[in-house]
């Protein structure tokens, strides 16, 4: 990363950057005004441009390991990017000096200096939407997800006072009255915001109003279900020996939570090979990830495995 936007940086950040381009090589960063958002990062490799969702898939000859990869972080205003307003999905986002630019360098160094899997192909479903709204029933909003449900918790690592206030209160009456067109994409964007509730937000009266919302739908208990299986999951990807293992538990969480089969989840692992969830996760996943179900919720629906 060029010296002028290195020394912008808190030290944390610094050392944040310099474990990245350890591996990566060097970040660039760029200013664009007309950006659609305040920031994003695309990796690529070589010459050949990132997609759309940020990584690139090579399918040239050789190993992954053959190919550098290159980040770049695109800014609107200013590296600092402390109180920005994001439409439809988030609302208000504060994320205070530095928070956005911390959240886009651990998506790079979780790729590439971890090497986490991301979930790239979901039978049936569409990859990608340009409407934010939209994108969050696609498989890159199921990524997205994902790694934000790491990411933003990590973030206080560097960035000490950074605010978990992901969600709005507003989104849980807006559930459109039934009957509904489609009760799987419904429940999809419901679980969605539910999980994002639970662990990216800090605010005990979201939390209930969430809870309240789901008991009108009769889905509390497969709700708290779906939080008490990701808790246990996101706690095994927080282990830095542990991530990659703990992103596939993700996955597998994702696909019972999602009601996804688990044989139409592929995952994109070092950015090369394509792999389908089952053959990845072998036999015995769940005792080889400790996953335990809740107790049974009484005179509620179960998710069965
Ligand atoms: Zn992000």
């Amino acid at each position: 990363m060029k010296r002028i936007f290195k020394q912008q940086l808190p030290a944390p950040l610094v050392g944040l950057v310099n474990e990245i381009e350890a591996t990566a090589g060097e970040i660039s960063v760029e200013r664009v005004p007309g950006l659609p958002t305040e920031m994003e990062t695309t990796i690529g490799w070589g010459h050949i441009p990132a997609e759309p969702w940020n990584l690139m898939v090579g399918n040239g000859p050789g190993l992954a390991e053959d190919y550098i990869p290159h980040v770049t972080i695109r800014y609107k205003s200013d590296l600092v990017a402390a109180d920005l307003i994001r439409p439809t999905v988030l609302q208000a986002w504060h994320p205070g000096p530095f928070g956005l630019f911390c959240h886009e360098l651990l998506h790079a160094k979780r790729y590439l200096v971890d090497k986490i899997p991301a979930v790239y192909f979901i039978s049936g479903v569409p990859q990608g939407n340009p409407d934010p709204q939209k994108q969050i029933t696609t498989v890159q909003g199921m990524e997205t997800l994902l790694e934000h449900l790491v990411i933003e918790r990590q973030v206080r690592r560097y960035v000490p006072d950074y605010p978990l206030d992901f969600s709005w209160r507003g989104l849980w009456d807006q559930i459109p009255p039934k009957p509904w067109f489609c009760e799987f994409s419904i429940h999809w964007q419901l679980m969605h915001a539910w999980l994002t509730v639970q662990f990216l937000n800090e605010d005990d009266g979201i939390k209930q109003y969430a809870a309240e919302a789901m008991q009108r739908l009769g889905w509390l208990p497969e709700a708290r279900t779906a939080a008490h299986l990701m808790g246990q999951a996101l706690g095994i990807a927080d282990d830095p020996a542990m991530a990659v293992t703990g992103k596939l538990g993700m996955a597998l969480v994702a696909c019972m939570v999602f009601q996804i089969p688990v044989t139409a989840m592929g995952l994109l692992c070092q950015f090369r090979k394509l792999e389908m969830l089952p053959k990845i996760l072998g036999a015995g996943l769940l005792d080889r990830l400790r996953l335990t179900m809740p107790p049974a919720p009484v005179g509620g629906k179960e998710i069965v495995l």
